[in-house]
This record gives C-alpha cells, sequence and structure tokens, in this order.
C-alpha cells in the first residue's frame, strides 16, 4: 500500500488562463524519498500546497488509504501530525519571540492527542535537537542568535517532534551555503535511513535531488512530464524538457 496516493490532481488558480497544476498523479511508498524538480513557476509550491490541504484542488489525496478532505479539519489535525513541512528561509520560518525550545515544541503542544507533562515534553524535545546535531544548551535561547544551517537544524527538530511518517521539504537548502546545504542533506538522509521517514523533496538544484531521491517527478507548466527511478531519470531521461533541464545544470 503506497503512503500516498496523488491522482489526478488539477489546480486553476482564478483569472489565469493555465492550470497551475494539471492531472499530475504519483504515489510514494513508505521509507522513500521522492525528488520534484522543474523551472520556477512550473507548480512545485502548489503541488505542495496541494498535497498539505493547504490549497483547494479537483482530484484526490489519499493518505494511507483515507481519501483526504480539504475542508475536514479534524482529518487534517490528524494528517498533520503525520506529515510535517520544512521551509525554504529557515530563519523566516522560526517565530522570533520564541525561545528554541519554545519553537520545537509548539507543533507538540498543538496536535498531541493527550495531555503531556513538561517533562515529558522537555524529553522529546532534547531528542529531536540530538537527531539533528544540536546541543540542548541551546534550549533557552532565541533564533536570531543561530546561522542559517542551525536554524535550518531548528526546523527539523521542531517537524520531527510530532514523530511524523513524511517530510515535505520546500527547496530546505537553497537558502544556505554550498558547505551548509551538504551537511543539512547528511541530517536529512540520516533520518529517511534511521526513522524509516518518507521525503517529498522539491529543488531546483538537479544534483541535490539525485543526492538524496529514490524516484524523480519531473514537472513543466503544471504537468507531470516524466517519473521515474532517480538513475534512470539521470542517466536516460525520455523526454525532451527533462533531456534540457539535465543539460542546463553545470553541476552534474
Ligand atoms: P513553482 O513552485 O514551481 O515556482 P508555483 O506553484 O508557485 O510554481 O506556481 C505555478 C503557477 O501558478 C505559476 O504560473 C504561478 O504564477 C501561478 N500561481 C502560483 N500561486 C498563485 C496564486 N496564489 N494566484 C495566482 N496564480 C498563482
Amino acid at each position: 500500500m503506497p503512503l500516498l496516493e496523488v491522482d489526478n490532481i488539477t489546480v486553476q488558480y482564478p483569472k489565469q488562463k493555465t492550470k497551475a497544476l494539471d492531472n499530475v498523479s504519483f504515489s510514494l511508498i513508505q521509507g522513500q524519498a521522492l525528488g520534484v524538480v522543474g523551472e520556477s513557476g512550473c507548480g512545485k509550491s502548489t503541488l505542495i500546497r496541494a498535497i498539505l490541504q493547504l490549497q483547494a484542488y479537483q482530484g484526490k489525496v489519499t493518505w494511507k488509504d483515507q481519501l483526504l478532505e480539504f475542508s475536514k479539519k479534524q482529518q487534517k489535525k490528524q494528517f498533520y501530525q503525520q506529515v510535517q513541512l520544512i521551509f525554504q528561509d529557515p530563519l523566516d520560518a522560526l517565530n522570533p519571540r520564541l525561545t528554541i525550545a519554545q519553537i520545537i515544541a509548539e507543533p507538540l503542544l498543538n496536535l498531541s492527542t493527550k495531555h503531556l507533562t513538561r517533562g515529558e515534553v522537555l524529553n522529546k524535545t532534547e531528542n529531536v535537537l540530538e537527531q539533528v546535531g544540536l546541543d540542548s544548551k541551546i534550549l533557552n535561547r532565541y533564533p536570531h542568535e543561530f546561522s542559517g544551517g542551525q536554524c535550518q537544524r531548528i526546523g527539523i527538530a521542531r517537524a520531527m517532534i510530532v514523530e511524523p511518517e513524511l517530510l515535505v521539504c520546500d527547496e530546505p537548502v537553497s537558502a544556505l551555503d554550498v558547505s551548509v546545504q551538504a551537511q543539512i542533506m547528511n541530517v536529512l538522509l540520516d533520518l529517511k535511513e534511521y526513522k524509516q521517514l518518507s521525503l517529498i523533496f522539491v529543488s531546483h538544484d538537479l544534483s541535490i535531488v539525485r543526492h538524496i531521491s529514490d524516484h524523480v517527478l519531473v514537472m513543466y507548466q503544471g504537468k507531470l512530464v516524466e517519473i521515474g527511478e532517480t538513475e534512470q531519470i539521470y542517466h536516460q531521461p525520455k523526454h525532451k524538457y527533462t533531456q534540457n533541464l539535465l543539460g542546463a545544470c553545470p553541476r552534474i
């Protein structure tokens, strides 16, 4: 059974002639990473928003055999206990007025169905900090005291505290220096391996996507042009658009 099934989803924004997403279908198996690539404006963010039920769409999104319905609040809450988002700009994504401890614990306090003691929350917070390679000494400090890479680690810890099964990563390393990008990619790869975490990894950087993805989905003008195993896509791209995209990427 796939963890996530996306079935013919279509999004048309008001007053737009073309569809931002046009009949996109794919499925994701537990423990696997799906890279989503394509030039700016091809519909990557819209796809993420639709999957996360933040954007109305036509078609079906099924999570563990359960059809998700955009309007069902309770269902969304349960869904967000299992699916978390990593943002592009790490500092921007963290509330500057909260301590690191408060930032990381927030999703747990919002989404947990049972009452947790302070000790339990602290335990879980320290545990996720360790998973992302940060020291618990930072818990009383504020986001502006940290580098971009450290903020992204904090963002990942915040997502991991609810023990999700899927992380949706929207250009998670594009705002970071190249050396820091590699460190964050390693954090994500470790989580994938040791926690059996599934990933949807959106990026315009094809070499980064190759590094982490089991499968790659190529989008162009709202349409899925090609999907396949990563090495097959990179060595034998079938579609002309994919060939051009790979040809335009100097790092490959
Ligand atoms: P990407 O993430 O690949 O850059 P987007 O999903 O942001 O692409 O955008 C896909 C298309 O939808 C683009 O043509 C964009 O201009 C349009 N679009 C995105 N968001 C909106 C919106 N809120 N209203 C109208 N058009 C939008």
